[in-house]
């Protein structure tokens, strides 16, 4: 047996969100014990710690935005509250025992490698060296102020919605939402009655999906405690997983009868629900379906008819102490101004100091645009793999089930360096360049690049997605092609 044969690695894991908890319960069910998990917080939760807005839920099945080895049978509705997914994970992590892996407080500050290790500090002033380092950092955590001349000079309570002011008295009113992605849409749904005026301030109306989201009952929530299978109808059915398929095959080609459906349900649904022609007029989109993330409401449109809630459509001249005033000069008189601006969509693990070999040092490294391989690695960054990293897969269907293709993808490179076969997998550059290009070419084409803006864009206006359908990921990720990587001995 040679000295490197089945080595022990240390993993150092960034991040305690949904991927981060994912890698450490891998890596603790793979027999691996050196593994430390950074987390820049004082609690796990990622973007369900975050993000505490009201109505804010996952408009994803709940049942299918669970981790394939922690079904929960108790989930209180087809789609889950935020408060609700945010104690799932707590629950997971205590029932993994994964919680004595995480140093909470500890933001990354820089990740080197040196002589064949990650040399990581951290803003506690830790230091680790690690063999592998799993970057599960998320993508929309920076929130993206708008650039609104007088943003500061509003005399009211003012917040991006995820940096909810929960000291806040909402009951009774006046309330103004700028933005409308799929948080706005939530947030409107969510205080349409309880505000004494809603103001939905819209740049670019959307596409609503219709979704309907019904109460699980005690006596069907008995039922999937009772019978496993019924959850595992809900989540790996027909159902759910012939949406996401027409989904992504709609997604990778426009012209697709799949489009044309998504289409034709979104364009019914604001026919059928809004009453009001000139409304209807307001909130109908100029783009196609699907070119943002579709937003998925069971009562946006019956929400906006209130006599309380009011769609203002148009550009924004100034915020004033007042209020919002629009370019046509009308004064939206408000007491709270809720941000649902969104994010800055391309920092993923940055800001950190990350230097691979080579000389690499990922801001040049993403200084056009961020990218990694199927989401996943990145050349001369040996043994540094990310989870729901650039170019993955995103849109209307579960990223837990995304991390996990990918977490098993990068379980397979781990194997090899601890089989002693090499001591990093250093993904060739020729195959970054070469997927690439074909990724950017097939990105244009697809319904994000159809004409209209979104996160989804990168800095030159290319959808910055997996431009290829779910199949093609699932296949791609099945298992590393070692070829494609330089085993570094
Ligand atoms: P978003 O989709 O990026 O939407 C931002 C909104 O702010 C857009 O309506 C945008 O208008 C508007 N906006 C930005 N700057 C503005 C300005 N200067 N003046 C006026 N309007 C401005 O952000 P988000 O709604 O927070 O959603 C981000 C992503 O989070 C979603 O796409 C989704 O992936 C995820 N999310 C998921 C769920 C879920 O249920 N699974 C729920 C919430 C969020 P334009 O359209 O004109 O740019």
């Amino acid at each position: 047996m040679s000295e490197t044969q089945h080595r022990k690695l240390r993993v150092a894991v960034i991040g305690a969100g949904m991927a981060g908890i994912l890698a450490a319960i891998r890596l603790k069910q793979g027999g691996r014990h050196d593994v430390v998990v950074y987390e820049k917080a004082d609690r796990i939760g990622g973007t369900w710690r975050e993000n505490t807005y009201p109505g804010l839920n996952c408009d994803v099945p709940a049942h299918a935005y669970t981790y394939s080895f922690a079904p929960n049978p108790d989930w209180s509705s087809f789609l889950a509250p935020g408060p609700e997914i945010q104690r799932y994970f707590e629950n997971v992590v205590d029932n993994f025992a994964i919680r004595p892996l995480i140093r909470f407080n500890q933001a990354i500050t820089s990740c080197i490698h040196r002589d064949g290790r990650w040399n990581i500090e951290t803003s506690g002033g830790l230091h680790d060296e690690a063999d592998i380092v799993i970057a599960a950092t998320g993508v929309l955590h920076h929130p993206s102020p708008p650039a609104i001349t007088g943003l500061e000079t509003f005399a009211g309570d003012r917040f991006h919605t995820a940096r909810w002011d929960h000291s806040v008295p909402l009951d009774g009113k006046r309330i103004g939402i700028i933005g409308n992605g799929s948080t706005g849409v939530q947030i409107v749904s969510a205080l349409a009655g309880r505000a004494a005026k809603i103001t939905h301030i819209q740049r670019t109306p959307q596409w609503i999906m219709p979704m309907p989201n019904d109460p699980y009952t005690d006596e069907q929530r008995e039922a999937f405690r009772q019978n496993p299978a019924l959850i595992d109808q809900i989540r790996y059915g027909e159902q759910y997983t012939s949406l996401v398929r027409r989904f992504t095959d709609g997604v990778s080609d426009p012209d697709s009868t799949q489009m044309a459906e998504i289409e034709t349900v979104c364009r019914n649904n604001l026919e059928a629900s809004v009453q009001d022609p000139e409304l209807r007029e307001r909130l109908r989109p100029n783009y196609r379906a699907a070119c943002k993330r579709l937003i998925y409401s069971p009562d946006y449109y019956q929400m906006v008819q209130r006599p309380d809630v009011e769609v203002v459509v148009g550009r924004i001249e100034r915020v004033e102490p007042e209020g919002v005033r629009m370019v046509d000069g009308s004064l939206h008189e408000l007491d709270i101004l809720v941000l649902a601006t969104g994010f800055h969509a391309n920092r993923f693990m940055r800001p950190m100091t990350i230097q691979g070999i080579n000389g690499a040092d990922l801001e040049t490294f993403w200084s056009r645009n961020p990218t990694a391989y199927l989401g996943v690695a990145m050349p001369d960054f040996p043994n540094l793999f990310l989870l729901n990293g650039p170019t993955g897969p995103v849109g209307n269907f579960s990223l837990i089930d995304i991390a996990e293709r990918q977490w098993a993808y990068i379980e397979q490179l781990i194997a090899q360096v601890e089989s002693g076969k090499c001591r990093a997998v250093n993904l060739k550059t020729e195959v970054m360049q070469d997927y690439d290009q074909r990724r950017v070419e097939a990105a244009k084409k697809t319904i994000f690049g159809s004409g209209c803006a979104s996160w989804y864009l990168d800095a030159n206006g290319v959808p910055a997605t997996w431009p290829w359908n779910y199949d093609a990921f699932a296949t791609q990720t099945a298992a590393p092609k070692l070829e494609e990587f330089e085993l570094i001995g």
